[in-house]
């Protein structure tokens, strides 16, 4: 591997090897171009005891301070945009337009929580005797993904370092390169040494070890319901709080009066942005049954123009997948629903070449017994089903374990107010998709797990609220 791309732990304000290195391979071409350092467990000790040792220091700085070096550091990735998206691309296999808009996101974030810090830090008034005094709760043990790995950093560590939380981030090791770009801003911005650690490794060892760990008082995780769920049983030995972003089937309802016009465009880029691997895409659309025709021939006709190819062409739309687990999912996923009687009507099977490229999939007739109507798809497939009724549209919209988001398309009062009351989602967007934002809270309910990211909620995530009783005894 000459001029091999070589990703490095942080540890104790000092970037350095770990005890072993895995693999970093382009899902564009299927080549290994670098490697990740892996921790081991006295890596892993040592990133707990830096992050223990600066939690006083860090906890007692005035929250103005931490927020400045939260802005400071959303400057210095600002101009860095440019290297680190061509590294994201690379890595992860979505287009260069999308790594750059995740940047963007990643930098709002920062900037986000830099500028609120001292606000929610702040001690609360209740009545005229009392005080909540919020308190940084500790050490935070964060652990992110591989689908969107610059904001979804972003959305941990600022909110815990605003608060006062020191934090040992496992990057994900498919694409390091964002936790390295982030973590190199902090460092330049002024972050103590000890504030911010991170690690890559085998997921299961490391998450063990920090969990099973007293300095650690946060867990926080986006990932899969399985994995979150075996999280959970890890940090219920020392009572750890978690944040748990899970997994999502988000549904889409297109009533009668919708506008296809603007549902179909919305749905598509939503869907097939970053190949569909995004825990909040739509998934599974609701037609009411005058429009399912019109609709199904509209956003066929879309999902067939799709250009797909390799993500550093700038006139690529659509990027392959980001590993060969999701490219089997797919298969496995398809192959269940055509087995059990569904069609396809477009797409359907991987792509010839090198590349975990899988192209936009529409399933029609599958029957509710089908895993793709249940399993999280993760990736560019989408079912259609007419409905009659705006009572079985929500039926079926509740029809999985997942509750992340839905979108509804209408304009029409009645059906709004019955889809917002009536299917069971974290968010709901109306006439609308996207709507996850570094100012507002997000988080599931159901299986797609529990606590918020964003917006005030996300930083209340790390603090403790101590109630302070009877100041007025104390003139
Ligand atoms: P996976 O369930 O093995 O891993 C999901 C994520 O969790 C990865 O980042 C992985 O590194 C991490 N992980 C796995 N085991 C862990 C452990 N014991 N401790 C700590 N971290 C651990 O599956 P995968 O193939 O990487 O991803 C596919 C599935 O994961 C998808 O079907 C999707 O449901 C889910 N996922 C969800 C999100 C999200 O944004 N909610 C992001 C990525 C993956």
């Amino acid at each position: 591997m000459s001029n091999a791309t070589t990703y490095q732990l942080f540890i104790d304000g000092r970037w350095r090897d770990g005890s072993g290195t895995l693999t970093v391979t382009n899902p564009a071409t299927e080549t290994v171009f670098g490697s990740v350092a892996a921790a081991s467990a006295s890596d892993l000790d040592e990133a707990l005891s830096s992050a223990e040792a600066s939690r006083r220091a860090w906890s007692s700085r005035p929250s103005k301070d931490r927020g400045e070096i939260l802005i400071a550091a959303a400057r210095i990735l600002a101009t860095k945009v440019g290297d680190a998206a061509k590294d994201l691309s690379r890595e992860q296999g979505k287009t260069m337009a999308e790594a750059t808009g995740e940047y963007a996101r990643a930098v709002e974030t920062l900037e986000w929580y830099g500028t609120h810090a001292e606000e929610l830090s702040a001690p609360i008034p209740h009545g005229p005797n009392r005080m909540i005094v919020p308190e940084p709760l500790g050490v935070v043990a964060a652990f992110t993904p591989w689908n969107y790995p610059a904001v979804l950093i972003a959305r941990k560590l600022a909110p815990a370092l605003a608060a006062g939380c020191p934090v040992i981030l496992k990057g994900a090791e498919e694409t390091p390169s964002a936790a390295i770009h982030i973590v190199e801003a902090l460092r330049q911005a002024g972050i103590p040494d000890g504030v911010v650690n991170l690690v890559f490794g085998v997921p299961a060892q490391i998450s063990e070890h920090l969990l099973s760990s007293p300095i650690v008082k946060v867990l926080t995780f986006t990932g899969s319901t399985a994995v979150g769920k075996h999280l959970a049983k890890l940090a219920a030995n020392n009572l750890q709080r978690c944040v748990l972003e899970l997994g999502g089937h988000s549904p889409v309802v297109v009533c009668e009066d919708a506008d296809l016009t603007t549902a179909v465009p919305a749905i598509s880029e939503y869907k097939f942005e970053c190949a569909g691997q995004s825990c909040n895409a739509p998934s599974r659309i609701l037609v009411a049954r005058p429009l399912y025709e019109e609709f199904l021939s509209r956003m066929t006709d879309v999902a067939r123009k799709i250009k797909i190819g390799p993500p550093d062409d700038l006139s690529t739309e659509m990027g392959p997948m980001a590993n060969a687990r999701r490219v089997e999912a797919m298969q496995l996923l398809v192959k269940d629903a055509v087995d059990r009687g569904a069609r396809v009507e477009t797409g359907g099977a991987r792509l010839d070449g090198p590349g975990y490229y899988w192209p936009p999939t529409i399933l029609t007739g599958v029957p509710k017994d089908a895993k793709v109507l249940h399993d999280e798809p993760f990736g560019p497939i989408l079912t259609v089903a007419p409905f009659d009724t705006i009572e079985e549209a929500i039926e079926e919209a509740n029809a999985t374990e997942y509750g992340l988001a839905a979108y509804f398309f209408t304009g029409a009062t009645e059906a709004k107010r019955a889809l917002i009351g009536g299917v069971s989602a974290g968010a709901v967007s109306v006439n609308y998709l996207k709507g996850v934002s570094a100012d507002a809270p997000y988080g599931g309910v159901k299986q797609s797990g529990y606590g918020y990211e964003g917006g005030e909620q996300g930083l209340r995530s790390f603090q403790s609220l101590k109630l302070v009783n009877g100041l007025g005894s104390f003139g």
